[in-house]
């Protein structure tokens, strides 16, 4: 009987407790036993943890990023086990945020791993925020009885999972036979990275990872998946018309979003940029993908760009609310766009496109190549003029109040020494969350190289921070600078305790101004509890001690100078606990208008 030879254990569905009660390694060496005791007998067997951990390595997958428990334990000690490395964190959300990263940074899914129910629930936000933002990510959750979810009658941990991720997801499946499981993997893996990537839910039942099957079955059930994110080709006509309606332009613009940092098509996107001329903007995860210092960027006349173009061409980056939609009064009611986009429907969602060039990034760019014909498209001097000017006088604007040296220190001036501190150090990645630690960080630290900035995107989510930096130093090995504000830190804080347990060259910069946009406001009832944006203005650098780490309290640039290069140096975990001024900043930084305000009750008195 071969369900005989399985270790109860697996068997979760009748006896799930037990896991409860494993000891690391026991799986391991009953997993090999199944193997040798099966050997003598006929057929071999494998089971569906066995099968999840040899389809995702088949696939290469090498890391996974999960919480263990009820039903998934076995699987995570067994990816381990099998040579895929597990990083085990403290919050679902945040392994779901790791994931995302590593799918962000490598065009290949990012796996998380959640239990059933909450575990899966709490999974569940990072994967929503990784379907918004188009990065490619899959998480796997176990799952409860199915037979007593679909009745309703009261499991443990019940909940129709599948179901539920639908909504927030670019597609959910659940597997329910372990011949099923290979299928399961590979759909998930072309959903998850092909067109518009995006988050995918995969479930798998108890039942599934516990069953046993004939182990050359299994192994055929197994699929590799060929070409997951083919190229699309642009139509030659879309090009065609694109780079008419650009060579016709006098203001033209070219703006580049994460879209267009995502696709690794950076050579191809800065010849363009340089042969054609044009100014470019780029978006908060395309810095770097031309030198923010480049000549042609017109970052620093962002209003004068958005508020004059004639032709826009966006690259990889949507009208949405981070562009104002498009519309005026931040736009000119006139301009006509060019829009390079992966997603036909896309098009047309905010403002009419002139001319849609429905394509993979990297073909798209190629063809503009290949098509331009010397000297076609010259911008006006007088409109590059102009961007010069109104970018000499905002960066001369700003090295004011950069250049500063305020006590309390302020978000400038304490970014202006971080700053400077990376500005030797293009190979470390940024992460950046907050809300004034957010804006003027986006404005004042200068990227050089693509792809190292990762912050709250799309959603404007905040909490990305730790698993962010997790993801991206375990992805690449580089050390990471998470530039977090006090309030952005608390929503993923605990992960301190992973990055220092897995010991990860993670430096964690806490602009502590003890609030939420500000630490100053009061409780307008006169009574004594804290006004509902307050925070204490803890310690956070003694947090780190519990842990081992490295911690730092400062209150001027030089010695958050000091800090920030000797921990950097030690290439170990750190928090340096930066104090800011509790009445700078404000009420939702750079998008108070999205902030409606009471114009009749108390709030104001
Ligand atoms: P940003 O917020 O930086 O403006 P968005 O996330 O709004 O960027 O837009 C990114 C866009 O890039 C999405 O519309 C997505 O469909 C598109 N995109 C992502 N990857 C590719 C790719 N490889 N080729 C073409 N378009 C892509
Ligand atoms: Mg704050």
């Amino acid at each position: 009987m071969p369900g005989l030879i399985v270790r109860s254990g697996m068997k979760i569905n009748n006896q799930r407790f037990e896991e409860r009660h494993f000891m690391v390694g026991t799986l391991v060496n009953a997993a090999k036993e199944v193997k040798s005791t099966t050997e003598k007998q006929s057929p071999t067997l494998t089971d569906g943890f066995h099968l999840v951990v040899d389809a995702l390595k088949l696939n290469g997958v090498d890391t996974i990023y999960g919480v263990a428990g009820i039903p998934i334990t076995d699987l995570a000690r067994l990816a381990q086990a099998e040579g895929i490395r597990y990083i085990g964190f403290r919050h679902e959300e945040s392994a779901a945020y790791a994931a995302t990263i590593t799918g962000y940074l490598t065009k290949r899914p990012g796996i998380c791993l959640t239990v059933s129910a909450p575990g899966f629930l709490n999974g569940l936000v990072g994967t929503a925020n990784a379907t918004t933002n188009g990065f490619p990510m899959i998480q796997i959750s176990g799952s409860s009885d199915r037979e007593i979810i679909d009745l309703q009658q009261g499991d443990y941990e019940e909940l129709d999972q599948m179901n539920a991720a639908k909504a927030y997801t670019k597609a959910a499946y659940r597997v329910n036979k372990p011949e099923d499981i290979g299928i399961g993997v590979a759909r998930s893996i072309r959903a998850a990275v092909s067109g518009r990537p995006g988050g995918v839910y995969l479930d798998f039942t108890a039942e599934v990872l516990g069953a046993a099957l004939d182990a050359e079955a299994g192994a055929k059930s197994l699929v590799r998946v060929v070409d997951p994110a083919p190229a699309e080709i642009p139509a030659p006509e879309s090009i065609q018309r694109a780079l008419e309606l650009l060579a016709g332009a006098q203001r033209p613009l070219i703006i580049l979003g994460k879209g267009a940092a995502y696709a690794q098509a950076d050579a191809e996107i800065r010849w363009f940029i340089e042969k054609t001329g044009i100014p470019f903007l780029p978006m908060s995860m395309a810095k770097g993908l031309l030198p923010d210092n480049h000549s042609q960027s017109a970052a620093a006349a962002r209003s004068l760009v958005l508020g004059q173009a004639d032709v826009v061409m966006l690259i990889g980056a949507r009208l949405n609310w981070l562009l104002a939609h498009g519309k005026p009064p931040r736009w000119s009611p006139n301009v006509r766009f060019v829009q390079v986009d992966i997603l036909a429907t896309e098009m047309d969602s905010n403002r009419p496109i002139a001319a849609p060039v429905v394509a993979d990034i990297k073909s798209a760019m190629t063809s503009f190549l290949s098509m331009l014909k010397p000297g076609q498209i010259r911008p006006q001097a007088a409109w590059t003029k102009a961007i010069e000017e109104r970018k000499k006088h905002n960066i001369e604007r700003m090295a004011v109040r950069l250049n500063s040296n305020p006590s309390p220190m302020n978000f400038s001036s304490a970014l202006r020494a971080v700053r400077d501190v990376l500005a030797s150090r293009p190979d470390i990645y940024v992460v950046n969350e907050g809300a004034n630690t957010l804006d003027f960080g986006r404005d004042i630290i200068e990227m050089r190289e693509p792809r190292k900035r990762l912050d709250c995107g799309t959603w404007g989510v905040m909490g990305v921070g730790m698993g962010y930096a997790i993801g991206a130093t375990v992805t690449t090995g580089k050390p990471v600078v998470a530039i977090e504000g006090d309030s952005a830190f608390g929503f993923c804080g605990m992960e301190l305790e992973t990055i220092c347990r897995y010991s990860l060259p993670v430096v964690i910069v806490i602009f502590n101004n003890g609030g939420v946009y500000r630490g100053d406001d009061v409780n307008r009832s006169g009574g004594s509890d804290p006004a509902p944006t307050v925070l204490m203005k803890a310690r956070y650098d003694k947090l780190i001690e519990a842990y081992d780490g490295r911690g730092y309290n400062v209150i001027d640039p030089q010695a958050l100078t000091k800090a920030l290069t000797e921990s950097l140096a030690s290439g170990k975990p750190a928090i340096i606990n930066c104090v800011i001024d509790p009445t700078d900043g404000t009420e939702s930084g750079h998008i108070s208008n999205l902030n409606p305000k009471s114009q009749i009750n108390a709030a104001h008195k």
